[in-house]
């Protein structure tokens, strides 16, 4: 059980529990925290959200597994080894997991690479029979697929989900091994209804839905929905996801298909926030060719009072839609950066979405808007929603984006809100040089 890295962390360990509380009463942010303690610096895999960082530092603030004893510190690189180290998910005792290099989560447990099909196998699915069954030609859209092929396609998606879904129990750090190209390929992480988890220097990728539902009543087409995000919060709390990598690559949406006339869309959100998960910061990641990026609240009748959660200092480059969609909560949007240039076939039709009575406060956000784009257009709603704040910059211009989408929509956005963001470290008054100091400092890959 000693290895190296395992001596490490224990000798680090002390160091932190000190440097914690030294700190959080100095209200230093993570810079210096890395570097305050007498016996040396703090590991990546120990650090722990900094005072005052967002609204996941709210209360006991987030922790993760800075905590672990040297039994709980774990050094994984495949799917069978994060799986094991994550235990259940109601195992709540602090765990450090840190990952080595890429794991793809579409592996069995002796490492054999799952494909579709072997999903598939003993359901009776295929796809030419899932779309023979319910192409609207015949099977009409008014209702929702049943029957054998649905029932088929279920099975199969039930065998792909207990593969590539890996449970997150309470009191966990998941965090990438420096100068491993550390990530998860092709799997979902679901932290659901548990409290106090960092997600840091991963990236991930290619988050594949082998069998995606056709649900004709959705919209007025129709359309294939899929059932994965990269990460998922389900009912989570305190939550700090850091320096992290989205995308769909290498299996961009511009190589999906069409049946019955509407994109066959394998891929969700890349990190949704709904089922009244509160107290969230996402800081510094990039978010990057995909769609549907960041659902905050699944549905207009998620939990009043929560879906707190702080934005800041991330990059969003090759993004649909939802950066994020807002629903119900007080959400803090600062600091980042949004490339609205259409990349690999991403065309963006908005970026912010407040809806569902959210109180969202933008400020000191930068915009790049090709030329050709509208201002009004980087912002949408459902009449209900606020969007306070000022600061934003359009191609490095002061831009009242509300005022400019106010004046072309009906259904308005609300300019007030009803809270004062306080958990604001780190905040930068302008954002005038984000392109820049953003494109090196944040993401998988950076941290040392
Ligand atoms: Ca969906
Ligand atoms: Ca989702």
């Amino acid at each position: 059980m000693a290895s190296p890295s395992h001596r490490r962390s224990l000798r680090t360990r002390r160091a932190v529990l000190v440097s914690t509380a030294a700190v959080a009463a100095a209200g230093l942010g993570a810079a210096v925290f890395a570097m305050t303690a007498n016996a040396g610096p703090v590991d990546l895999a120990h650090q722990v959200l900094p005072a005052k960082d967002g609204w996941a530092a709210s209360g006991t603030g987030t922790t993760g597994g800075a905590q672990a004893d040297s039994a709980h510190v774990f050094t994984v690189s495949t799917r069978a080894q994060l799986v094991k180290a994550l235990g259940s998910a109601t195992n709540s005792a602090a765990k450090i997991i840190q990952i080595k290099g890429t794991i793809d989560a579409n592996t069995n447990g002796a490492g054999k690479k799952l494909t579709c099909a072997d999903y598939a196998a003993g359901t009776g699915y295929s796809l030419a029979a899932y779309l023979k069954a319910y192409d609207p030609a015949t099977y009409g859209r008014s209702k929702v697929p049943s029957g054998t092929q649905e029932k088929a396609r279920a099975a199969a998606q039930a065998a792909q989900a207990k593969n590539i879904v890996l449970k997150v129990p309470a009191n966990t750090t998941l965090v990438g091994v420096p100068g491993t190209n550390a990530g998860i390929t092709g799997g979902s992480l679901q932290v659901k209804n548990v409290d106090n988890v960092i997600i840091r220097n991963l990236t991930f990728s290619a988050t594949e839905d082998c069998f995606p539902q056709w649900d004709p009543t959705d919209g007025s087409t129709g359309n294939w929905n899929s059932a994965y995000d990269s990460v998922t919060l389900r009912g989570a709390t305190h939550v700090w996801a850091d320096h992290n990598t989205f995308t769909d690559a290498p299996h961009l949406d511009s190589a999906n298909p069409k049946y019955y006339g509407r994109e066959y869309q394998i891929h969700d959100g890349a990190l949704d926030i709904t089922n009244g998960s509160d107290l969230v910061t996402v800081e510094r990641n990039q978010f990057t060719n995909h769609d549907k990026t960041m659902l905050i609240g699944g549905s207009d009748t998620d939990s009043v009072g929560k879906l707190r959660v702080s934005i800041h200092h991330n990059v969003w480059k090759g993004i649909v839609q939802r950066a994020p969609l807002a629903r119900i909560g007080q959400i803090h949007i600062y600091n980042n950066y949004f490339d609205t240039t259409t990349l690999n076939g991403y065309a963006p039709l908005y970026t912010i979405n407040s809806r569902a009575k959210a109180q969202v406060v933008a400020e000191h956000n930068a915009w790049k808007l090709p030329s050709g784009g509208r201002t009004a257009k980087l912002l949408s709603g459902d009449g209900t929603g606020s969007v306070a704040g000022t600061g934003n910059l359009v191609n490095g211009t002061a831009t009242d984006l509300v005022g400019a989408y106010n004046a072309a929509n009906s259904k308005k956005l609300k300019t007030t809100v009803n809270w004062k963001p306080v958990l604001t470290t780190g905040l930068q008054t302008t954002a005038k040089n984000l392109a820049t100091e953003l494109a090196r400092t944040t993401g998988a890959g950076v941290l040392s």
